[in-house]
């Protein structure tokens, strides 16, 4: 479904992915592993078009996004939760909501204010406050509910649970089970290991731009050396 090749960013002079390869297929969960400032945002973002991709290729159903404006990557059915949630601050929750649906690949049963509502309860109560007045997990649940109006083939959560309350996040990440249970591919970044680990099909782990270890959930629990060595647990 995603194939991501020797995809080469730099930002001005400074080059950040040194040849990312992997791949997602259809119904997969995937996690992008990786310590701070190792390309995990911009390997998303350029996924995509966010920030422009110097080289390499990055195909979606077969179709190329490098050099394609990021509201026609969306059409073809990415969605993405961006690092930051980046909610409309001055739209109403369900503004926020309705402001980008669409249903470009016409799926059968798409998305609605009530499937978003049925997933996250707590947003329902919400539906009329501002954007900015939202508290940080409403804002997340928002972000998860934004991105689905669009009906993705395959998501996109950068940070999926980070800064939030623990109770919070394990919404979050019951959500995101019940999302894969619908077909929708998922690309997670996150920084706890444990629930990546319980929902990820296939593990990439990123170091200074490159992938330098995959594998199954199981396969990584039990390398301890690359645990230590490239996350540092
Ligand atoms: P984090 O978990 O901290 O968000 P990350 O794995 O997502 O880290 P990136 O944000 O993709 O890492 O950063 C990869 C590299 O690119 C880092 O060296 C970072 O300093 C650099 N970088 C990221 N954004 C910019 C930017 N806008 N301008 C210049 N360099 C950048």
């Amino acid at each position: 479904m995603l194939k991501v090749h020797d995809l080469v960013t730099y930002y001005g002079s400074s080059q950040a992915l040194f040849g990312v390869d992997f791949e997602i297929s259809q119904g997969q969960v995937a996690t992008l592993l990786g310590r701070n400032g190792m390309g995990k945002t911009t390997t998303i973002n350029s996924i995509m078009g966010i920030v422009s991709a110097r080289s390499g290729s990055i195909t979606f159903d077969g179709i190329e996004l490098i050099g394609q404006a990021s509201f026609k990557t969306a059409n073809l059915g990415i969605g993405l939760v961006p690092e930051g949630r980046q909610i409309f601050p001055n739209l109403s929750l369900r503004e926020n909501l309705v402001a980008t649906a669409s249903n470009h690949l016409k799926v059968d049963s798409p998305w609605t204010l009530e499937k978003v509502f049925s997933l996250f309860p707590e947003l329902e109560q919400r539906r009329g406050s501002m954007g900015n007045l939202l508290s940080g997990g409403e804002q997340q649940m928002l972000a998860i509910g934004r991105a689905l109006m669009t009906n993705p083939k395959l998501l996109v959560l950068d940070e999926a649970t980070e800064g939030l309350a623990p109770l919070v996040r394990q919404k979050i990440w019951a959500a995101i089970h019940l999302i894969r249970e619908q077909g929708v591919s998922i690309l997670v970044v996150d920084k706890n290991l444990k629930d990546l680990l319980r929902i990820a099909d296939r593990n990439f782990i990123i170091e200074r731009g490159k992938i330098v270890w995959s594998g199954t959930s199981p396969d990584l629990r039990k390398d301890e050396d690359a645990l230590h060595r490239h996350l540092g647990v």
